[in-house]
């Protein structure tokens, strides 16, 4: 615990927003791609350390948040069918579909199981050979190469009962999708550190030099979060738009080789849609031909299934900057923990969760968009 207690050190965090005050001259908005990261700003009060000029946006990176209501239909009828097994991360469960989720499916008998890992949905289609086992597999460029990896090892074994319902996404498009918004203007990114650990730093490379923003690889903790804004603000206060690396103790330039390479072995990259924002080119991940028998979309020919996303949820807003949670009209009363509209107000890493767990209790909501 002692690196971690560093980076939350009171005295050293004071200093690191005194830093970013003597460096800030005019207005500038920042926006935190990862809802790790929202969640640590959100709970460690980084926002209110922070000079007036300076406003920080909530970014859509919350892999559970934005998986659209059609996968969440599809897994539900999965789940539905005899003899399955479906396995996912425990946030997915309560994550609403159009009409229903995979907890209420799980408490009317089907068997729906939380696991950790892809290659623990693995060993249970190992372990029971006359059960369909399949695995929701949700998340960026940071838990890609664990799917992959149990596509592979499925085809490898010939476990003909494993199979997939992927939906992948990636981050560098979502952000393109971002600086294409016209409401919105971002002076600069805190990139994911998690996804650059996997991806390294070229991806983004791109991007900083076409829409000219500075794109900083950050960590999750406290410091982590104010040294990033602070290389991100000093680019901008010198007129540089660069892809710098605030997160080197996880981050290497050239990321994980053989992550990238198992990645690029099961899966293409594919138009995907993000729950509450739509449709990005180039977004998503889906299994090649090679990985076809572990598809469960064509296994359970749930693939002509559409979600209807609640229409009182603003998600989609809030994942792009564009709304603090608590404007939402819904925060708090018709949509809370218990009763979610909105898979931002369920998983652990979404931007309503932080608000309600964090920020509830203020004496007066921030009912604004930041800028
Ligand atoms: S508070 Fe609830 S309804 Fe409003 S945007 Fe968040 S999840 Fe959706």
């Amino acid at each position: 615990m002692r690196y971690v207690d560093e980076l939350r050190d009171a005295t050293a965090v004071r200093r690191a927003a005194e830093a970013v005050h003597a460096l800030v001259t005019r207005p500038w908005t920042l926006m935190e791609v990862c809802g790790g990261q929202t969640h640590a700003i959100v709970r460690f009060g980084i926002d209110e350390l922070l000079p007036a000029p300076l406003t920080l946006l909530h970014g859509p990176g919350c892999p559970v948040c934005v998986t659209p209501v059609a996968v969440i239909d599809q897994a539900v009828a999965i789940a539905a069918t005899p003899g399955v097994v479906l396995c996912s991360f425990g946030d997915m469960l309560r994550v609403p579909g159009s009409s229903t989720d995979l907890l209420a499916q799980k408490a009317a008998g089907a068997d729906v199981r939380v696991v950790y890992s892809p290659l623990d949905a693995l060993a249970v289609a190992e372990r029971h050979p006359e059960r369909q086992v399949v695995f929701l597999a949700v998340g960026f460029e940071t838990t890609a190469p664990a799917t992959a990896m149990a596509a592979h090892e499925a085809r490898r074994r010939g476990l003909g009962n494993f199979s997939l319902l992927v939906s992948h996404v990636l981050v560098p498009p979502a952000m393109e999708a971002i600086l294409a918004e016209p409401r919105r203007r971002v002076d600069g990114f805190l990139a994911a550190g998690h996804v650059c650990t996997v991806m390294g730093l070229d991806a983004y490379r791109p991007l900083a030099a076409r829409h000219r923003v500075p794109i900083v690889a950050t960590g999750f903790e406290p410091l982590d979060i104010l040294q990033g804004i602070h290389m991100c603000v000093r680019q901008l206060e010198e007129g540089r738009a660069e892809v710098e690396n605030q997160y080197a103790r996880s981050v290497r330039a050239a990321g994980n080789a053989a992550a990238r390479a198992m990645v690029e072995d099961v899966f293409e990259i594919v138009p995907q849609t993000w729950r509450g924002i739509g449709e990005i080119a180039d977004s998503g991940l889906r299994l090649r031909a090679a990985y076809a028998a572990h598809d469960a979309r064509r296994r359970f020919d749930v693939g002509d299934i559409r979600g209807r996303e609640a229409a009182d949820c603003r998600s989609g807003e809030v994942l792009q900057g564009l709304l603090v949670p608590t404007a939402c009209p819904a925060f708090g009363t018709r949509c809370t923990p218990e009763t979610p509209l909105g898979a931002t107000m369920v998983s652990s890493e979404g931007a309503c969760a932080a608000y309600w767990r964090y920020r509830r209790l203020a004496p007066s909501w921030p009912t604004a968009t930041s800028t």
